[in-house]
């Protein structure tokens, strides 16, 4: 639990850490030792940091805590994806995944719990938005990963619940605790986060941050966009374009990862292939082909898989790198545009599908 008059440790950067010592009147390297403590070591217990004075150990208990969100349910899916659902100081539930990989581990991050943006392929659309997630909620999903499989993880994609972009003030310092040497050491290129385009906010992204950069583009043009990603409308593809484009050109060999997801005679025909390639043209580009994860009460279908390979092809041939992503997860509805938060809850019997695998006791 946390105590609303204490400052949760979990959530500030470096920077924050030193401010925040400073102000107890104690050095900044201490901050920054305890920075070290709570994120390489997994450490939470203040008694634990040995090379804390013991004086400034009991300020700490009195002033602050190391309170990461709670496992209430670990589910392993057969590839060896986990995903863990999550109970938050206010009761509120929201989903982490971990996906392993040759030579890497890949922690996907929620920011939100619940999403606004309303697309409407996504199942986490369907339940609506709650609230923000604060910086320690989010690196706490990154701290907790870290702790169950027993290492830093390699990767970490901001591809989980919510938009991370309407959440700018607290999803940029928990990237940069990512990214930080006392913390976990992920290199920018190993940070990915994924917007559905929110325009102003990733022109400010520029500014403060150089992770890479996923957006989530489903459309060729902007009728099609105005359906399936509704923010289009207000920031239709000749802002975005441009905007992302700015976000990538001080450095040449940066990509922007293009996300599209299949869906059944929606966008999958090879005119839609060409006049994505008209779009992409002179753009450095990837593109992530998703195919489509269904969810209870969705009418869309994934495309075939001949359908998804020819999509593939009329691409590369343009020269453009195209993958498709390998569906992760599924059975215990941990891919893509899955995760809603489910939980065994009393309060919430409506939620019913609640596929249990193994009950979580840390
Ligand atoms: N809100 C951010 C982060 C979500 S990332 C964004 O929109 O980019 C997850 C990716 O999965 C996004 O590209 C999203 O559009 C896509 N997605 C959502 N629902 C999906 C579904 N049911 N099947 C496949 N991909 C989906």
């Amino acid at each position: 639990m946390t105590d609303a008059s204490k400052t949760n440790l979990l959530g500030l950067t470096k920077e924050g850490m030193e401010t925040f010592f400073a102000d107890m009147g104690a050095k900044a390297f201490h901050g920054r030792n305890v920075l070290k403590w709570i994120h390489k070591h997994g450490v939470a217990d203040f008694d634990a940091m040995t090379d804390i004075p013991q004086k400034l150990r009991d300020t700490l208990k009195a002033q602050a805590e190391i309170t990461p969100p709670r496992i209430v349910l670990a589910q392993p899916a057969s590839d060896g994806t986990i995903k863990w659902v999550l109970e938050l100081a206010d009761g509120q539930h929201i989903e982490t995944v971990y996906i392993p990989e040759e030579g890497r581990s890949t922690i996907c991050v929620s920011s939100q719990v619940g999403c606004a943006l309303d697309c409407s392929f996504c199942s986490t659309a369907q339940q609506g938005f709650n609230r923000n997630l604060s910086a320690a909620e989010i690196i706490g999903q990154v701290w907790l990963a870290a702790r169950e499989i027993g290492h830093p993880p390699t990767n970490v994609v901001m591809m989980g619940m919510g938009e991370p972009l309407a959440n700018f003030d607290n999803v940029v310092p928990a990237m940069d605790l990512m990214q930080e040497d006392l913390a976990y050491m992920i290199s920018k290129a190993r940070v990915t986060l994924s917007t559905s385009g929110v325009v102003p906010a990733l022109r400010r992204l520029r500014e403060v941050s150089d992770v890479s950069l996923a957006v989530s583009l489903h459309a060729p043009d902007n009728a099609l966009r105005d359906q399936l990603v509704p923010i289009n409308r207000k920031y239709p593809l000749e802002e975005l374009i441009p905007a992302c484009v700015d976000y990538v050109k001080h450095d040449r060999r940066r990509k922007i990862t293009w996300e599209y997801v299949m869906l059944d005679g929606v966008n999958d025909s090879i005119a839609h292939a060409k006049a994505l390639i008209r779009l992409l043209q002179g753009v450095p580009s990837k593109v992530n082909l998703i195919p489509f994860n269904p969810f209870p009460g969705t009418d869309y279908k994934t495309s075939p898989a001949d359908r998804i390979d020819a999509f593939r092809w009329r691409l590369m041939r343009a020269g453009i790198i195209t993958v498709t992503r390998k569906t992760r997860g599924d059975d215990i509805d941990a891919a893509c545009g899955q995760l809603v938060g489910k939980v065994l809850d009393r309060s919430r019997r409506h939620l019913k599908k609640i596929p249990i695998v193994q009950e979580h006791r840390p």
